[in-house]
């Protein structure tokens, strides 16, 4: 069990994305820091939980985690970066944070499967991906998700995640957001 220390922990977020938050987020217009961000941004906006913001902000952190290259889908292979990514977030964070980040491909498949609407408008890359994720839920996997206590939120993180992708949307900075990690990790340490 790694040492929980949430001022270490906030400092390892930012080294990852300080390292590879630069990078573009694969076929979109914007830098996998600035798509974090507008996501983050989304959830407060809403008025969600402090726990939800730090799912929206975290929940692409996979891409940051794993060692394939970023247009990987372009080459056929599914990066797993849902499950990297609330896998390694396990470790320190609630299910409030890490569920919802979990199942944020799974809410892609479930509302392909459920709003003919929706698959049309997702972006070229994310059709790319759906295909390597599985494609639309078949009628039993949209039972099992609509059953998960953590569908909601994860559908909601979805709606962000989708959204973030506008090229220069101004939004707080990494600093801002990264309060909200640190109060989540305290709240957890009392
Ligand atoms: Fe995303």
């Amino acid at each position: 069990m790694p040492e929980f220390n949430p001022a270490k922990i906030v400092e390892e977020i930012k080294r990852l994305f300080n390292d590879k938050g630069n990078a573009m987020y694969a076929g979109e217009p914007v830098t996998q820091t600035e798509h974090a961000l507008q996501a983050a941004y989304s959830a407060e906006h809403a008025g969600e939980s402090p726990e939800l913001i730090v799912a929206a902000l975290l929940h692409d952190i996979g891409h940051l985690l794993h060692k394939h290259d970023e247009n990987c889908a372009t080459q056929g292979i599914d990066d797993l970066h849902e499950t990297i990514g609330a896998q390694w977030l396990i470790q320190y964070f609630q299910q409030e944070v890490t569920e919802p980040i979990r199942l944020h491909v799974d809410a892609k498949r479930y509302r392909c499967a459920t709003d003919k609407q929706y698959h049309s408008q997702l972006s070229p890359a994310s059709v790319l991906s759906l295909q390597l994720q599985g494609g639309p839920f078949d009628q039993r996997e949209v039972e099992l998700f609509e059953n998960n206590r953590w569908a909601e939120s994860a559908l909601r993180l979805r709606s962000w995640d989708e959204a973030a992708k506008i090229p220069d949307y101004e939004t707080p900075e990494l600093e801002y957001f990264l309060t909200y990690v640190q109060s989540v990790l305290k709240q957890q340490a009392l």
